[in-house]
C-alpha cells in the first residue's frame, strides 16, 4: 500500500503531542526526519550544537519507532534539508506532505520552494499564535514586551488572583538584580547532568570526526536529550535554583556558567519541553510557598514574555530583519570571538565559557559579548551568526531578535526602547570578572583605560544625535555634556585606534 501522508518533522519539532500527529495513521503514513549538512555548516556551528540537534533527534526517531511509527530518517546522505526533501518524495511518493510550521523563515521558504503543496499545520508548542501576535501588533506605534506579557498572563490565567496580578504587581524586575559580594555565590547547587548515553556517545564521535575543524568543545556534553530528562532537569531546576534565580539573574561570577540559570532553553526550543508545563509548575512552586514571587513571577515573564514576543517580532519582521543595520555598523567581528584570546577578562571568560559549555547566561550575552559588539560598531549580520553557531539553544527565530533588536539596536528600536549600553563599570558591579583584568573600568583613555568605558563614550559621542531624541538616554546624555571638548577628543582618538587595532588581527575563523 502506497503512503497516505509524509510527516515531516524537523530537528527543532521533537514533540509527541505535536498537531502533525492529531489525524495521523501509523498504518498509512509515514514519518520522515533527515540530518543535513547545511543545517550545520550554514553558520559555524559549535560542535555541542550539532551534536545536541542530532543526539535528540536520534532519540526520537527511537521513540517514534517504539511507539511503532515506521521512521524514514536519513544520516547526513544530502546537503540540505530540500534536497533531502525532493529524494524522499521522489522516492516515496506520498499523496501529501505535512509539517509543523518550521521556526525558522530560511527552512520554511526551502521546503515550500521543493514542495509548494506542502501542508502547514499550526505549532501548538507556542502560547501566542502568529496571528494573535499581530492581533496584537495592530494599530500600536511601538511594541513593548511589558503590554505584551500582561496580556498573555490574562489569556492563560497566569499568576493571577480574581484577575489581578498576584502580590498587585505585574513585574517584579526591580528586584531581579542584585550581585554578589566579594565571597561570591558561595556553594552552588550542581545543575543536573546527563551523561551520554550510547546513542549520543556515537554522534559525539562522528561530530568530532566529522566537524572537527568547527568551535568548541564536547567533553562538557551533559544536556537533556530527551523529553523525558528534559523534565527532570526541569524539576531540578525548580527544587535546587527557581528559588534564587530571581535575584541573581544579572550576576556573573568567573568559572561559574550556570550559578541559578535553569539550562532549560535548549530542550524548550527542541520541543522536548512544554513552556506551559514549565510556567505551570514554576507557579504551582510559589502557590505551595515553595518559591518567592519575585523569582517566579520573575523566571515566568522570560518565557511567557519574551520567548513569545520574540518568536512573534521575528515573523513580523522577517526576511528584512536579518540585514537591520540602523547604527551603519561595519567593523568585522572579532577574531578572539572564535577563541577567547583576549586580555579582557570578562570576554575571555564568557567565550571560554561559551565554546567550553557552548552556554552563557543572559547577561553574559547581552552585557559583555553583545556589548562590546555592539560599542565596537560590529555589523550585526556577523554578530547574528556568531550567536547562532555558539550556543546549544541557538535557534533563529529566537536568536535573531534578541541579538539584532536587543543587543545590537540594530532595528532602530522596534524591540528595545533604548539601547542596551553601558560602561565597564557595570560590569564591575555584577561581577568579580575586572577584580583579575588589567584594564580599570573606570577610565577611558590611557594605556590602562577598561575598552568598553572607552567604547562607550565614544558611542555616545557617535551617536549623539539619535540617543538625544530618546527620552530613556536622557541621563546617559546629559553626563557626556559635561565632558571637556578635548577629552571627547582623545577617547574618540583612541576608541579609533582600538577598532583599528582589533580590526588589523582579522576576523578569520
Ligand atoms: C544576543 C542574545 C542571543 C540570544 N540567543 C538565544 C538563542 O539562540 N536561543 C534562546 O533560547 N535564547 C537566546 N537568548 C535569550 C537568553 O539569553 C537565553 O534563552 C538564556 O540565556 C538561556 O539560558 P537558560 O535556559 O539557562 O535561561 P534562563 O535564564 O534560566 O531563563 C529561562 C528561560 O526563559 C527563556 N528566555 C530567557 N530570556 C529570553 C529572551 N531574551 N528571549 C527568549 N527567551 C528567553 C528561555 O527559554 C530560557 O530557557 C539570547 C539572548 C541574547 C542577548
Ligand atoms: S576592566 Fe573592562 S575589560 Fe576588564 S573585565 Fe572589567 S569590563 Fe571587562
Amino acid at each position: 500500500m502506497g503512503i497516505r501522508r509524509l510527516l515531516v518533522v524537523l530537528g527543532d519539532q521533537l514533540d509527541a503531542a505535536s498537531a502533525l500527529f492529531a489525524d495521523a495513521d501509523p498504518r498509512r503514513d509515514c514519518i520522515w526526519m533527515a540530518e543535513v549538512e547545511e543545517e550545520a555548516t550554514h553558520v559555524w556551528s559549535h560542535k555541542a550544537r550539532i551534536a545536541l540537534f542530532l543526539s535528540a533527534m536520534r532519540h526520537f526517531r527511537e521513540d517514534l519507532r517504539g511507539r511503532g511509527w515506521r521512521v524514514e530518517y536519513s544520516e547526513g546522505e544530502f546537503a540540505s534539508l530540500a534536497a533531502a526533501l525532493q529524494g524522499a518524495m521522489e522516492r516515496l511518493r506520498p499523496e501529501s506532505v505535512h509539517v509543523v510550521e518550521p521556526g525558522d523563515w530560511r527552512v520554511r521558504e526551502s521546503l515550500l520552494a521543493v514542495c509548494p503543496d506542502l501542508r502547514i499545520v499550526e505549532d501548538r508548542h507556542f502560547l501566542c499564535t502568529r496571528a494573535e501576535f499581530e492581533r496584537h501588533a495592530r494599530g500600536r506605534k511601538q511594541l513593548r514586551m511589558e503590554y505584551f506579557y500582561r496580556e498573555m498572563r490574562v489569556r492563560h490565567g497566569v499568576l493571577l488572583d480574581d484577575g489581578e496580578p498576584c502580590g498587585g504587581s505585574w513585574n517584579y524586575d526591580a528586584e531581579n538584580r542584585e550581585a554578589f559580594d566579594a565571597r561570591g555565590p558561595g556553594l552552588l547547587p550542581a545543575p543536573e547532568s546527563f551523561a551520554p548515553d550510547a546513542l549520543t556517545q556515537e554522534v559525539l564521535d562522528m561530530v568530532s570526526r566529522r566537524f572537527a575543524g568547527h568551535p568548541g568543545r564536547l567533553d562538557r556534553f551533559d544536556w537533556p536529550v530527551t523529553a523525558e530528562q528534559a523534565r527532570e532537569a526541569l524539576r531540578d531546576f525548580l527544587d535546587q535554583r527557581l528559588e534564587r534565580f530571581g535575584a541573581y539573574q544579572d550576576a556573573m561570577w568567573t568559572a561559574e556558567p550556570y550559578l541559578y540559570h535553569s539550562r532549560l532553553a535548549a530542550a524548550l526550543n527542541l520541543k522536548l519541553l512544554s513552556p506551559l508545563e514549565v510556567i505551570r509548575e514554576a507557579e504551582v512552586r510559589y502557590r505551595e510557598g515553595r518559591a518567592g514571587l519575585a523569582a517566579v513571577e520573575g523566571f515566568i515573564r522570560q518565557i511567557l514574555g519574551w520567548r513569545e514576543y520574540v518568536r512573534g517580532l521575528y515573523w513580523m519582521h522577517m526576511p528584512r530583519y536579518v540585514s537591520a543595520n540602523a547604527l551603519d555598523a561595519h567593523q568585522p567581528l572579532p577574531r578572539f570571538y572564535w577563541t577567547g584570546e583576549t586580555e579582557m577578562r570578562c570576554l575571555k571568560e564568557t567565550i571560554g565559557q561559551t565554546l567550553e559549555y557552548g552556554y552563557a547566561h543572559h547577561i553574559q550575552r547581552l552585557m559583555v559579548t553583545g556589548l562590546f559588539a555592539l560599542l565596537l560598531g560590529v555589523e550585526p549580520r556577523q554578530v547574528h551568526e556568531w550567536y547562532l553557531a555558539v550556543y546549544v539553544d541557538a535557534v533563529e527565530w529566537v536568536e535573531l531578535p534578541n541579538t539584532i533588536g536587543m543587543s545590537q539596536f540594530a532595528d532602530g528600536g522596534v524591540m528595545a526602547s533604548k539601547p542596551y549600553v553601558a560602561s565597564g563599570k557595570y560590569i564591575q558591579r555584577m561581577s568579580n570578572y575586572c577584580a583579575g583584568c588589567k584594564y580599570k573600568p573606570d577610565e577611558a583613555v590611557g594605556e590602562s583605560a577598561c575598552p568598553f568605558t572607552r567604547l562607550y563614550w565614544d558611542f555616545l559621542m557617535r551617536h549623539e544625535e539619535m540617543l538625544r531624541k530618546n527620552p530613556r538616554m536622557g541621563m546617559q546624555v546629559r553626563n557626556l555634556d559635561r565632558v571637556p571638548a578635548a577629552r571627547k577628543a582623545e577617547i574618540g582618538q583612541q576608541a579609533e585606534a582600538l577598532r583599528e587595532a582589533i580590526a588589523s588581527r582579522g576576523n578569520t575563523r
